[in-house]
């Protein structure tokens, strides 16, 4: 059992905190304001080889290991959790899709943009009536010749707005619950009928645009069908259960980013004569942080390898994700306690991390959910 980084695992993180040091952290409190897309910084991200970290370099990716990959978001999203969306709904969803489900033919249109960073991914699964219950969806595909027509509307769809290439989930057959679902490759720029409805205005998560998505009569030649009919649930369920590592990985990064700020300013605010972090309770407190921070990276890091080990990992990427989005909004919490009333402002930062935090708790599971997968795993059920 090795717990240090490798030298090239090093290497990555050095080399992504430098960038986020010195091009995300001083525009991220801009990018929380405006809630534009950071384009700007998925191109300089692309050059460094961060918009397809984990896939190989024949298909435009880095070759990255997932350990690393985990390592390169939790950097970022110190930076900026909307940026640490944008990363992760490209690369472990729209990305993730086509290069475990994808024939060569479609890696070679599809994910080498996407991975290169050309193209900007996106994952549509969620609708208005079947978030958690993703077999409820009304989507539907029908074939039509050598076309499928789909039909429908998703929500909630990180990068909707702006990306290049949205892996869709849909019905096509309606009478096989979750055996009838299938995934496809749309390119909205290409296909009529794809429609961007609305963004939300969300708590967090800024930068990140979130997209209501209709389909009216969109028309995909039958090639953009992603491995067989049917698959499509299993599919995503796969993809989810990478993406979780990642999402875990986010929650570190905005833990981290939360308990930094709240460390210092607890050696620069003093009460009673004192800086504040002479107190005991305020001491308790970032020993309790850092403490969670440590043992989330662990279960993330666990859930990696057993991943790159080609073993079931269902049960540890739903305690990596649980365990770090939890702590993440606990840490976030605390940091805006130790800010006191300059915490609840936008004087700081710190109520930035908590609204960013929040978000880990609800998407690719909810905390709920998760729980049930856990307790199904321990029970096997
Ligand atoms: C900012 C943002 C970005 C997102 N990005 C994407 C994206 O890129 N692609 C995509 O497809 N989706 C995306 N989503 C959707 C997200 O995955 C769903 O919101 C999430 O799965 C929960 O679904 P829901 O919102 O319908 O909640 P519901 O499923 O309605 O759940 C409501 C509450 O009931 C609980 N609940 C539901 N079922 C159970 C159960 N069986 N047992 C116990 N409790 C239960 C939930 O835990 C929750 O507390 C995003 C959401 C947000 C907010």
């Amino acid at each position: 059992m090795d717990f240090a980084l490798s030298a090239e695992q090093q290497q990555i993180r050095d080399m992504v905190s430098e960038f986020v040091d010195e091009e995300v952290v001083p525009v991220a409190d801009e990018i929380d304001h405006t809630d534009e897309f950071p384009q700007e910084l998925v191109d300089e991200m692309a050059e460094l080889g961060l918009m397809g970290m984990p896939f190989p370099e024949e298909y435009g990716g880095a070759g990255l290991d997932y350990h690393s990959y985990a390592i390169g978001i939790e950097e970022i999203s110190r930076g900026s959790g909307g940026l640490g969306t944008v990363v992760a709904a490209h690369t472990s969803l729209a990305g993730n899709m086509v290069y475990e489900f994808g024939n060569e033919s479609q890696k070679e249109s599809y994910l080498t943009p996407l991975a290169a960073g050309e193209d900007v991914g996106a994952f549509a699964l969620s609708e208005a009536g079947a978030g958690s219950d993703v077999p409820s969806m009304e989507t539907t595909a029908e074939k039509d010749g050598d076309e499928y027509v789909i039909d429908g509307g998703k929500l909630w769809i990180s990068n909707g707005s702006v990306a290049d290439t949205v892996t869709v989930f849909a019905k096509t057959d309606p009478d096989a619950g979750n055996k009838g679902i299938s995934s496809f490759v749309v390119r909205p720029e290409e296909d009529d009928g794809f429609i961007v409805e609305n963004t939300e205005e969300k708590l967090g998560d800024k930068g990140c645009p979130t997209a209501e998505l209709r389909f009216d009569d969109l028309r995909v030649p039958e090639d953009r069908l992603l491995g067989e009919e049917g698959e499509g649930f299993v599919q995503a369920l796969k993809t989810l259960n990478g993406g979780r590592i990642t999402i875990a990985a986010r929650s570190l990064g905005i833990a981290r980013a939360a308990f930094d700020e709240a460390r210092e300013y607890a050696g620069e605010r003093e009460q009673f004569g004192q800086p504040i972090g002479e107190f005991q309770s305020i001491k308790h407190k970032l020993a309790d942080m850092d403490t969670k921070i440590q043992a989330a990276r662990m279960l993330m890091h666990k859930a990696a390898d057993k991943k790159i080990r080609g073993e079931d990992y269902i049960k540890d990427s739903s305690q990596a994700k649980l365990y770090a989005s939890e702590i993440s909004r606990e840490v976030a919490n605390e940091g805006i306690q130790i800010h006191g009333g300059y915490g609840y402002t936008k004087d700081f930062p710190a109520e930035r991390f908590y609204r960013d935090a929040k978000l880990n708790e609800i998407y690719e599971g909810t905390s709920e959910v998760l729980r049930n997968t856990i307790g199904d795993q321990l029970l096997d059920n």
